[in-house]
């Protein structure tokens, strides 16, 4: 494999992760993100179980990743004047280890960086899959062919879009929109709902959080402007701190306005190209993606290395594996239980919280999703990572 070249589109979780695997197992990787450079900060991401832990360990980055960690606070339900209705416990929200998105992918990047080309600011606008390679252009760098391509690039995938077809073929929409923000305003670590409406103040995924029920709305994705039209008309006539948080959303910071989707795919690879992360699996919010998108990169690296570099076998041994264990982002959908339909459903989801047992259930289910794989012991790449 020492000749077999890599592009990863996408320098979040998945690209690095996967990057890091396959330089350790002799290929030349190059990651392009479209970002001007790393993104720092974002929302709180989260491990849970054993075996994300050991696909932390194996990189070995499992004590760094706990230095920086975040999380383990509790999240106060509160009414219109600001009353404790329940408590949404830290490890519900948090997994057993939380960080930041931009901490973790800097961390990734940090055990990359040296082995792996990163070409910041720009983006692939065309793949060519032929006999000897894939012939990829460029917004901004010159055409290359590399061996393989990956998609890393998070659920509005751009490999996904040029090489599998639209995304209105892939990603289904959830009937929720979500925003986070920074409102400049104080925190504490608070939630508020109305039928169909929740905002967070000050909690783990952002200084506010916002999700609100919609049909589908028309809208550019980089538009912040009109994101912030979308978001003061979702909340108009809301109570408790709402109409003052509407008041500042002219002057938001770090908007980022999404839908709650999820992506439905019937093959993760096409000829040289295959998807990884949440461009392969995503599910808004479902809780499980960072840790599917560590263990996808293992899986798809160790699977390369196991068909040594046959990557019609490796890419049909990694969905075969990484489709059962991904089977979970096919359920859930966050937005009704974050922002339910009706004050009924808003009691219900409450009283949830004031049940320990209900609660150490919902805790034990989500376990044992995430520990429902068994990862293999790959020589090429786990002899190489416990070397000294
Ligand atoms: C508010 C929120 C809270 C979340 N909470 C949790 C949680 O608690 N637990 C959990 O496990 N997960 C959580 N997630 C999900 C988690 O962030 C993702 O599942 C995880 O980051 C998947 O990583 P990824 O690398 O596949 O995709 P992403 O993190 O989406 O990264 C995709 C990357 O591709 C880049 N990119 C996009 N388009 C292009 C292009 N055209 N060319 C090049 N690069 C491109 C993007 O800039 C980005 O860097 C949350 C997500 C959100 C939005």
């Amino acid at each position: 494999m020492k000749n077999t070249t890599v592009l990863i589109s996408g320098a979040s979780i998945a690209g690095p992760a996967l990057a890091y695997w396959l330089s350790r197992s002799g290929h030349a990787v190059t990651v392009v993100e479209r970002a001007p450079a790393l993104r720092p900060g974002g929302q709180a991401v989260d491990f849970k179980g054993e075996t994300h832990r050991a696909a932390l360990e194996r990189m070995g980055i499992l004590s760094e990743v706990r230095r920086r960690q975040t999380g383990g606070t509790d999240q106060t339900i509160v009414d219109a004047d600001g009353r404790r209705l329940a408590v949404m416990p830290g490890e519900f929200t948090g997994g057993d280890i939380e960080i930041l998105r931009g901490d973790l992918a800097a961390l990734l990047y940090e055990r990359t960086e040296e082995d792996c080309e990163y070409v910041f600011d720009d983006s692939v606008t065309s793949l060519t899959d032929t006999a000897g390679g894939v012939r990829v252009t460029f917004e901004r760098g010159a055409p290359r062919t590399f061996d393989l391509v990956v998609g890393a690039d998070g659920i509005h995938s751009n490999v996904r879009r040029l090489a599998f077809g639209p995304e209105s073929d892939h990603v289904r929409f959830l009937g929720h929109y979500y925003a986070l923000a920074d409102l400049g305003t104080a925190s504490g670590n608070v939630m508020y709902n109305e039928p169909g409406r929740m905002v967070a103040l000050g909690g783990p995924k952002s200084p506010a959080f916002l999700v609100f029920a919609s049909e589908r709305l028309d809208y550019d994705r980089y538009d912040v402007e009109r994101h912030k039209r979308i978001l003061a008309d979702a909340y108009r006539g809301m109570g408790w701190r709402v109409p003052e948080l509407v008041a500042r959303l002219p002057e938001a910071r770090d908007l980022h306005f999404d839908s709650i989707s999820r992506v439905e795919t019937d093959r993760y690879a096409r000829g040289r190209v295959v998807l990884l992360g949440d461009a392969a699996h995503g599910n808004t919010l479902g809780g499980f993606g960072t840790g599917l998108a560590v263990v996808g990169a293992y899986v798809l690296a160790g699977e390369l290395a196991a068909a040594g570099g046959d990557h019609r076998t490796a890419f049909r041994r990694y969905e075969e594996i990484l489709r059962g264990y991904a089977r979970v982002t096919r359920k859930g959908n966050a937005g009704p239980f974050l922002a339910p339909a009706t004050w009924r459903r808003i009691r219900m989801r409450n009283w949830i919280f004031k049940r320990r047992f209900l609660l150490r259930a919902m805790l034990r289910i989500t376990d044992r999703f995430a520990t429902d794989i068994r990862l293999e012991d790959y020589p090429a790449l786990t002899g190489a990572s416990t070397a000294p």
